[in-house]
């Protein structure tokens, strides 16, 4: 089962912003957010925010599964709203959160969207300061009976997390567990490397789960929250095949991505801001082309 719509799922978790920037309320005597979405998301969520807790301020932790400029884009925005909110992330986030570089691009990402969006508020991407670098096999406690259980589940960065509560068996992964398109085939997305991907998921997949809150696309519940690290395993297999197909039958890297493109982009199947989707499609040709030792 698809859950599609914002409020709450659980009397502990909450789903809020929107299916294309989506974010997780996790409630206990403190109360944590679930990654941030973009920028442009940042008055949505905090407009949900106040709504379920009555007051945003009484939000204590922002918690990222992984830096990309959609899960971290309006942390900034939230932490000038709600003074004190504290941000958790791993090491190596909090590394890329001060490499100009990445600081930049993550700003930019989401500054195309800000341009397109016509804003009053100014929702600027101004850089992020990791207060607490979370490990894997850590445990959040909020109080009353809430925890938060860390993985480190890289692969499809570096940097990524996945959180666990299991008074809810509920999982929050984003990338790391891949991304359904609207046909409900799983896209893979091993952007930094394939084969921690794999391992990463084959670690989701022996988890007790009910829920999967993914990227994008909503909360996957049931008998399918059961299997899908799974499927994802299955698909992101299907989709190496399909890539090392293309690379026997002769196409050079910059072919193969336009044939993905033609496949998967031009026919409307992933809903992503193209720059974003070119980035990550290149970045896995490149990983399945490592695996096959080409030069
Ligand atoms: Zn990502």
């Amino acid at each position: 089962m698809l859950i599609s719509s914002t409020g709450e799922i659980t009397p502990r978790f909450f789903f809020l912003g929107n299916l294309v920037q989506q974010v997780f309320l996790i409630r206990g005597r403190e109360n944590a957010l679930i990654d941030a979405g973009m920028s442009i998301g940042g008055p949505i969520i905090l407009s949900d925010l106040k709504q379920s807790l009555g007051d945003e301020k009484r939000l204590r932790w922002n918690l990222l599964t992984h830096s990309h400029f959609d899960h971290a884009g309006s942390t900034p925005y939230l932490q000038r709203k709600i003074p004190g909110l504290k941000i958790g992330a791993s090491e190596v986030a909090s590394q890329i959160f001060q490499n100009p570089r990445a600081v930049e691009l993550i700003r930019s990402l989401n500054q195309d969207l800000e341009r397109a969006a016509h804003l009053e508020e100014d929702v600027a991407f101004t850089g992020i300061t990791v207060d607490r670098i979370l490990r894997d096999g850590e445990i959040l406690d909020l109080g009353l009976g809430t925890e938060i259980q860390v993985f480190a589940t890289p692969g499809h960065t570096r940097c990524s997390l996945s959180f666990y509560l299991p008074g809810d068996q509920a999982v929050f992964c984003a990338e790391a567990g891949g991304v359904p398109d609207v046909d409900g085939n799983i896209m893979p997305e091993f952007l930094a490397s394939f084969p921690d991907y794999v391992a990463s998921l084959e670690r989701l997949s022996r988890l007790q789960v009910k829920y999967v809150g993914l990227a994008h696309g909503g909360i996957i519940a049931g008998d399918e929250a059961r299997s899908y690290f799974l499927r994802s395993l299955e698909s992101t297999r299907a989709f190496q095949d399909e890539i090392t197909d293309l690379f026997r039958k002769g196409q050079e890297t910059r072919e193969v991505v336009q044939t993905l493109k033609e496949r998967y982009f031009e026919n409307k199947k992933i809903s992503q801001p193209y720059r974003a989707f070119m980035l990550n499609l290149e970045a896995k040709v490149k990983q399945v082309r490592e695996i096959l030792k080409l030069d």
